[in-house]
């Protein structure tokens, strides 16, 4: 599996799930353009962590949810590499709490951040790839968007909304040779999910048959495939990886 001279951008790549997404690509031989919003700090840390193993990395700062943020940096990125070749998106948050309680807030800042931001983001690639007649867009759900969670309706929402979103652009983009697929990470140690509680996170692994949570790098690997040539012909389809907690 070679990602030798594909210029790839990972939204919110600088921590968590992205941030190993970044150095997987970077692995294969792309060169990744990390996302951040708010961290600048630990978008150069995934950077250096790539270049110091030889790969091809550079940050850069925008807003998903903003659209003239992504306008800019989009641009400042075909000025300087011609071309993305790979997007993945991955940049999401949450702000849990149950229907009765939602705020408007919460509800329109997981839904701009976590499926406007999709689209806008495929928006901004896609007649560059359709025009090269070669693109990969990878969309991370969640098990949430199949299975739905109390305390997550807006994200849940959100990441439902990313799989008819998904289906939909794959069919438009098929025939210009660029694949739209998803993955549905289930309960994945990052900083999303470390400050559950013991209990909480208990009572999670009791629901994976496999007992433990997974890792960033489990997420990467099923990225890097959809990336590569190897699913040149799978579109439109989401990789469940979450030890099997949703079937
Ligand atoms: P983290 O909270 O660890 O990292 C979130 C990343 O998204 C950071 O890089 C952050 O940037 C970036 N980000 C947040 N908001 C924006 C924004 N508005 N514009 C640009 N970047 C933004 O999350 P995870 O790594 O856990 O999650 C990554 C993806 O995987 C999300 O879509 C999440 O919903 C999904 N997922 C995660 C699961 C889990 O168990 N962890 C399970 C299922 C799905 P910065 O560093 O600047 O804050």
């Amino acid at each position: 599996m070679s990602l030798s001279g594909k210029i790839a951008v990972v939204t919110g790549g600088s921590r968590g799930i992205g941030r190993a997404i970044c150095q997987r690509l970077a692995a294969l031989g792309a060169t990744v353009i990390v996302n951040y919003v708010s961290n600048p700090a630990a978008a150069e840390e995934t950077v250096k962590s790539i270049q110091n193993a030889g790969g091809k990395a550079e940050s850069i700062q925008f807003n998903v949810a903003t659209p003239e943020e992504i306008e800019t940096a989009f641009k400042k990125i075909l000025d300087a590499h011609g071309r993305v070749d790979i997007l993945v998106n991955n940049a999401g948050i949450t702000r849990d709490t149950l229907l009765m309680k939602m705020k408007d807030e919460q509800w329109d800042e997981v839904l701009n951040t976590n499926l406007k931001g999709v689209f806008l983001c495929t928006k901004a690639v896609s007649r560059g790839m359709m025009k090269q007649r070669w693109g990969r867009i990878i969309n991370i759900t969640s098990v949430i968007g199949f299975a739905g969670n109390a305390g997550q309706a807006n994200y849940a929402a959100a990441k439902a909304g990313i799989v008819g979103f998904t289906k939909s652009v794959a069919k438009e983009l098929a025939s210009r040779g660029i694949t739209v697929n998803g993955v549905a990470p289930g309960y994945i140690v990052t900083d999303m999910t470390r400050n559950l509680s013991e209990e909480i996170t208990n009572t999670i692994k009791g629901e994976i048959p496999m007992g433990v949570l997974g890792e960033a790098e489990d997420i990467a690997g099923a990225v890097a495939y959809l990336a590569s040539d190897d699913a040149r012909y799978v579109t439109g389809q989401f990789i469940h990886v979450n030890g099997g907690m949703f079937m």
